[in-house]
């Protein structure tokens, strides 16, 4: 059985909307909202509503969320106006990875071009 719910998670708390964040997209079970600290010009999280560890503990029950998240990522890069240009959604998985909140969100960074990765 999947929590649906960790009481001191603070994205569980953003997609109950305890915390008033504007919500660029609300769907039945995801929500998307502006991060905190941009490194980006767009920088949006696409969170479960559901509590959800990190990627790693998606597994095949998950995949209609998981088709959701990256719609609602291709939704908020096309709202932002990003579609053409090119956007990265990209997920941390762990300590190496730099995973600071330990609840699964897809970042969607776009608006300038971007490092390309190693
Ligand atoms: P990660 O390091 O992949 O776990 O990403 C966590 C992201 O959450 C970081 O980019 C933070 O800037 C962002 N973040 C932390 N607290 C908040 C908050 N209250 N509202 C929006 N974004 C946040
Ligand atoms: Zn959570």
């Amino acid at each position: 059985m999947v929590e649906t719910r960790d009481p001191d998670c603070l994205f569980c708390k953003i997609a109950a909307g305890e915390l008033n964040t504007p919500f660029l997209v609300e769907t039945d079970d995801v929500v998307a909202f502006a991060d905190i600290a941009p490194q980006a010009p767009t920088h949006v999280l696409v969170v479960p509503k559901r509590h959800i560890s990190s990627a790693s503990a998606l597994n095949g029950d998950d995949a209609g969320l998981l088709s959701e998240l990256v719609a609602v990522a291709n939704q908020v890069a096309k709202e932002q106006g990003v579609d053409q240009s090119g956007y990265r959604i990209l997920t941390n998985v762990g300590d190496d990875a730099g995973q600071t909140v330990h609840h699964l969100h897809l970042h969607v960074l776009g608006g300038r071009p971007l490092a390309t990765l190693g």
